[in-house]
């Protein structure tokens, strides 16, 4: 038997060691702080960090999983609970917590319909969600986990949530419908108002996911762009998810869920009572709560505060017009709908996309590839005002040296409806196997335009399911 790569360390190591091993990893990462990354990461400047930063550090070791040992942890989440019910036009019965993320929250907020509605619709056997197909994964998760059935909608020609078809996809079964402010792939806002007003005539119940977008709406609204209502102004709207982990620029682990009332939140709650341990109540999904994620953003609203958060959300969009202006400049790309905020998606019909995005890569930007439709996805932050003008030339460049390749791509194009063709005669399974056997690791730095688009060829089958599951485990394993 051999042993694990790496072993359990014997002694301390020297701060120096520790510090030296680090960076020598770190540089493999994406250089975020020079605003490389139009993705993952949001950074408020340094002096906003660091002060968020101190904030979190009183609370690096304190638990807030018990209220009364730790009261001034669960002041903190309370109010910070209120200040994003007043950010998202609640009232005082609006009711919360914050969660280690935007999945949290998401995972909550489904686990509460599901609840929620075993009381009030006792005679679903089987619930479902109905929600377009741009929601976020972690709704699947949370019908995995939770062992829900989900309805995904087609989005319409604007690739908004179709509301219509959203009301036709309803069932006897449907607990809760889903839209999103906006939604991820391309940052576009689903009608809420129509999505919420037709769950209150149901009577069921209506989530909002303003993940990416809670903290960036209200305040380029009041900045003078057309935003139209996505909050608790709307009466449909029971319960939002919001990261205070991405536009809201505290440390990485907090996001807000939000009910409209005291008496959908219970439905939250995890009580066991008869525990040698004790009666054990739990509001979220973890045990033990980070008191550093809590203060920390807490800290963030108060050090940005409502003005620096419109200074912030400003100096984005500013950067964001001026990308979405260059990209409209360019014949061969166009922007998927018409993006609402900081986030825009692009395809093109006279290049591949995806060498695009190997090029851009070796200039060393980064950011997400997508598919249904192939597009690049840029979610442009307060840093990005120091690097647009860059990235822009560099796109432009990028645009005519992806044009050369157009027989690469054609390959490609062919590599990529001989996979589908595959995936149609072989047995499940079977191109699963000839990728791992084969010498192309799942993910390659250097040329990733052909892996894509197999990737986007295999969507859906349980081919490209084996191929992600071992990638997986190779990722999540020492190399
Ligand atoms: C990021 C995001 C999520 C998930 O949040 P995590 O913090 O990554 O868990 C959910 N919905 C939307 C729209 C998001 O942008």
């Amino acid at each position: 038997m051999n042993k694990p790569k790496i072993l359990f360390p014997s002694k301390a190591s020297s701060s120096k060691e520790m510090h030296d091993y680090i960076y020598s990893k770190k540089l493999k990462d994406i250089d975020w702080k020079k605003g490389k990354a139009f993705c993952l990461v949001y950074y408020p400047g340094d002096d906003r960090a660091k002060l968020i930063k101190e904030i979190y550090d009183l609370y690096f070791s304190d638990n807030a999983l018990n209220p009364t040992a730790t009261p001034s942890l669960a002041e903190l989440e309370a109010e910070t609970v209120s200040m994003c019910a007043d950010l998202f036009n609640g009232d005082e019965n609006v009711r919360g917590n914050l969660t280690t993320g935007g999945t949290e929250s998401i995972l909550l907020a489904v686990k509460t319909a599901r609840d929620w509605a075993r009381k009030h619709k006792p005679n679903i056997n089987k619930p479902n969600v109905v929600l377009p197909v741009s929601a976020h994964p972690a709704f699947m998760k949370a019908f995995h986990y939770f062992n829900i059935d989900f309805i995904p909608v087609e989005l319409g020609i604007d690739y908004r949530a179709d509301a219509k078809a959203m009301r036709n996809a309803i069932n006897k079964d449907t607990i809760m419908l889903v839209g999103s402010a906006p939604s991820y792939p391309h940052g576009l806002l689903d009608p809420i108002s129509e999505i919420a007003a037709i769950a209150k005539e149901k009577n069921i119940l209506c989530h909002v996911d303003a993940c990416i977008g809670g903290f960036m709406l209200p305040f380029i609204k009041k900045l003078g762009y057309p935003i139209s209502e996505f909050d608790f102004f709307i009466d449909g709207v029971t319960s939002i998810s919001t990261d205070i982990h991405k536009y809201g620029y505290s440390s990485k682990g907090s996001s807000v869920i939000l009910y409209k009332n005291a008496e959908i939140r219970k439905f939250q709650f995890s009580i066991y009572t008869k525990w040698n341990g004790g009666v054990y109540g739990s509001p979220t999904m973890t045990g033990t709560r980070a008191g550093g994620s809590i203060a920390g953003a807490w800290a963030a609203l108060n050090a940005i505060g409502m003005d620096g958060y419109l200074e912030m959300a400003n100096a984005t969009m500013e950067a964001t017009n001026k990308l979405k202006a260059a990209i409209k400049s360019i014949k061969e790309l166009n922007i998927i709908g018409e993006p609402d905020m900081s986030i825009i998606a692009f395809y093109s019909n006279k290049l591949d996309v995806f060498k695009l995005a190997d090029i851009l890569n070796k200039k060393g930007w980064h950011f997400e590839r997508q598919q249904l439709p192939a597009s690049l996805h840029f979610t442009l932050n307060y840093i990005h005002r120091l690097v647009i003008d860059d990235f822009i030339k560099d796109l432009i460049e990028s645009v005519e040296l992806a044009k050369k390749f157009s027989i690469d791509s054609f390959a490609n194009n062919l590599q990529t409806k001989t996979v589908k063709g595959l995936s149609k005669i072989l047995p499940s399974g079977t191109i699963a196997k000839f990728k791992k056997s084969g010498s192309a690791s799942p993910i390659k730095k250097e040329n990733t335009a052909a892996m894509y688009g197999m990737l986007g060829a295999l969507s859906g089958t349980d081919d490209l399911e084996e191929i992600v599951l071992d990638f997986l485990d190779k990722i999540n394993s020492v190399k």
